[in-house]
């Protein structure tokens, strides 16, 4: 641990932050969390992998606490989920995009082309009261449904299969696209692409770092783009880190493609020369 600055907070590792806050009250943390300002959106730029055009970004939560630093979502999203104040949370994600995309779509002619991919918990997303309240909150922020896309996994889907069909249809219905997150890991079978109206399935990471390593992989992915293609269903990849990587993919025709090697997520005031340049160059 180490002393930083005038507040001389103790700068926590991972592992340290992960055993403290399953002692602490979590959810006065997490409320405290939204209360105090704490959280932030990072956003990652979404490429087309066929002429490198940008085509949108994923809203990334970061909760930045003055005693606990910056904790990952992969650590406190969880503790949320099982406190139920990821309702809170996923509210205040939606309403933050909102008005960033707003801000964005004022300063740049074009960016009402892009789409702006937000994660949605499965509790979240099975939420009654949310879906009943987002057509004011569209409407609020000057939103179209084409200008979104809602990041979902596989749990929010297959437990409570009829109401999940049910939602996705009505998220449909505003022109909203559903993007199946983390496609290969856990539950996925390819049987739940032809049940539900996903429009897109983004490719895990755990496959992508295989690529070009083991050609079993190479094989796999080509497979999942080709079955989804057959069923009308686009393709991203995730957590490219080489250029090797994001070579194949184009090969195996695979549609857009996100990670480091192309940039990494980033506050939106951070991203502004990236937006520019990249919205000049697909008008020339
Ligand atoms: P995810 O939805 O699969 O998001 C992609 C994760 O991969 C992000 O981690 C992103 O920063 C990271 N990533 C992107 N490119 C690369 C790469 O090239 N290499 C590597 N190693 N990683 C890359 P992050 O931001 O830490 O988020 C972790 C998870 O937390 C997300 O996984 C998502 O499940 C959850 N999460 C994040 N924000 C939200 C949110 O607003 N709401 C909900 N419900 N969940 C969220
Ligand atoms: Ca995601
Ligand atoms: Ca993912
Ligand atoms: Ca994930």
């Amino acid at each position: 641990a180490k002393l930083n600055g005038k507040n001389c907070h103790i700068v926590f590792d991972e592992e340290m932050r992960s055993q403290l806050l399953k002692q602490v009250d979590t959810e006065k943390l997490l409320r405290q969390a939204i209360e105090n300002d704490e959280l932030t959106l990072y956003y990652q730029p979404i490429i087309s992998l066929s002429d490198g055009r940008l085509t949108g970004f994923e809203a990334l939560l970061r909760w930045n606490n003055p005693i606990l630093g910056n904790v990952s979502p992969d650590v406190f999203i969880p503790l949320a989920e099982a406190n139920g104040t990821i309702i809170q949370l996923g509210q205040w994600v939606f309403e933050s995009a909102f008005i960033q995309l707003k801000a964005w779509k004022e300063e740049f002619t074009g960016f009402d082309n892009l789409v702006l991919s937000i994660n949605m918990s499965p509790v979240q997303f099975l939420d009654k009261l949310f879906l009943k309240n987002f057509p004011k909150l569209m409407d609020t922020y000057n939103i179209k449904g084409s200008e979104i896309a809602i990041e979902i996994t596989e749990t929010a889907i297959i437990h409570k299969k009829a109401l999940a069909i049910k939602v996705i249809n009505d998220f449909k219905k505003y022109g909203i696209h559903i993007h199946l997150d983390d496609f290969g890991t856990g539950y996925s079978s390819i049987s739940h692409l032809v049940g539900f109206q996903i429009d897109l399935i983004k490719i895990d990471r755990s496959f992508i770092e295989l690529l070009g390593v083991n050609s079993k992989e190479d094989k796999l992915v080509q497979a999942i783009i080709n079955f989804a293609h057959n069923l009308g269903i686009k393709c991203t990849a995730e957590g490219i880190e080489e250029a090797a990587q994001q070579r194949l993919l184009s090969i195996a025709n695979c549609d857009y493609a996100q990670g480091y090697f192309i940039a990494k997520p980033a506050p939106a005031s951070q991203l502004t020369e990236f937006i520019r340049e990249h919205l000049s160059r697909s008008k020339g």
